[in-house]
């Protein structure tokens, strides 16, 4: 299969978090993002899979609804069929069509967080297949803020369940580049909206119990959403410094074997000049020993380090560059083929907590406190 990549030009727009229809229902975009819209629609209603951008990373779309289109994706990614997809809507009014027994909880967090990067779960309806939930009772849904992922679900016409449109084992895509290296051949059509704003996977929160429990960490964080919605639990499998031993992650992704480079990554956590001269020695070692390795600085730091390939992963006086610049590192590391990658670690309150989430993991939880 040939893979169509088009760009959508957004720049006309307003920006994603006050972009809404007109009172016509027209937006202004131009005649060929249009058409590249039109045409993903019908992919869409076809049962075809489209790769497209959300606020958060890029997603792989297919028909919510219908269950052929849904194994599709599975097929494409590679991923495990009781990992369960996350349906993407533009208005709130379809919550409904979908969800029931919907805590009045659900509603003000939804009201207040959407369109944006928070995922809501709650019991599904008949409806949704079980193709598209993993065989759950239980749905994920999520309104994006991004202007072409709200288009598309609305020139659809249909509710859209998509996960990261990584092959599986790979780091979510923060770029229709980075589709294009995973989803080449595999589907018809990536929808290029340029690189995305956040570049880390939504919050997830199970709104099923008695409270709110955040499954994953993201860029809403727990104090946003107990402002709304009063006491917030965190997970415990995604919570904390250490691996989660005997412990069953209750967003079923979370359990298997996420992105792991394919050269060992090791975190070093402690003051900014010990860290810095903790891996500048730990760099020396591998160097030494004839391995490449591969060094996450900070622009603040980039210059202090001396010995292997040194990339800045954003700027640590500004968190949300540190999540948008993080899959991006991760990949290129893995293309350069480096046998070791020596981070900085970065485990600031708020995004902080979502950012060390999959750089744990990532790292396999090795970390060295200096
Ligand atoms: P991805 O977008 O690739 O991160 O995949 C969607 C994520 O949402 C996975 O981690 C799923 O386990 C999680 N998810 C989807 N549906 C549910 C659900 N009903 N209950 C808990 N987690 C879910
Ligand atoms: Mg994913």
């Amino acid at each position: 299969m040939e893979t169509q990549c088009l760009k959508i030009e957004t720049g006309l727009l307003p920006k994603a978090e006050g972009s809404r229809e007109s009172e016509t229902g027209q937006e202004d975009w131009p005649a060929a993002s249009r058409e590249a819209l039109e045409l993903a629609g019908d992919l869409i209603r076809r049962g075809e899979l489209v790769a497209f951008p959300t606020e958060t990373v890029y997603g792989l779309g297919a028909d919510a609804l219908n269950e052929d289109a849904a194994a599709r994706i599975y097929a494409a990614k590679g991923r495990p069929s009781d990992n369960p997809l996350i349906v993407h809507i533009c208005r709130l009014d379809q919550v409904a069509e979908i969800a029931r027994d919907i805590p009045e909880e659900a509603w003000k967090i939804m009201e207040r967080f959407w369109p944006g990067p928070l995922t809501v779960i709650l019991k599904k309806k008949a409806i949704v297949p079980d193709g598209t939930t993993g065989g759950l009772k239980t749905v994920a849904i999520r309104m994006p803020s991004h202007p072409v992922a709200a288009a598309l679900i609305r020139v659809s016409g249909r509710m859209i369940a998509a996960p990261s449109a990584n092959r599986s084992g790979r780091p979510s895509p923060t770029s229709a580049a980075h589709v294009y290296e995973d989803m080449k051949g595999r589907i018809p059509l990536i929808l290029d909206g340029g690189p995305v704003q956040i570049g880390i996977e939504s919050t997830i929160v199970d709104m099923t119990g008695d409270r709110p429990v955040i499954l994953r960490p993201g860029f809403i964080t727990p104090e946003m959403l107990e402002k709304v919605a009063g006491p917030v639990t965190v997970d415990p499998a995604v919570a904390g410094r250490e691996k989660p031993v005997n412990m069953v992650a209750k967003a079923p992704g979370m359990k298997y074997r996420h992105y792991a480079p394919k050269g060992q990554l090791v975190l070093v956590e402690g003051a900014g000049p010990r860290v810095i001269a903790e891996i500048n020695r730990l760099a020396a070692d591998r160097e030494a020993e004839g391995l490449k390795v591969g060094i996450i600085a900070t622009d603040e730091t980039l210059d202090s380090y001396k010995k292997g390939i040194r990339r800045s992963i954003g700027r640590r006086s500004d968190p949300e560059t540190v999540a948008a610049g993080l899959y991006r590192i991760l990949r290129e590391f893995d293309d350069l083929a480096c046998q070791y990658i020596y981070s900085e670690s970065f485990f600031e309150e708020g995004l902080g907590d979502a950012v060390m989430n999959r750089m744990l993991k990532a790292a396999g939880y090795r970390l060295i406190e200096v």
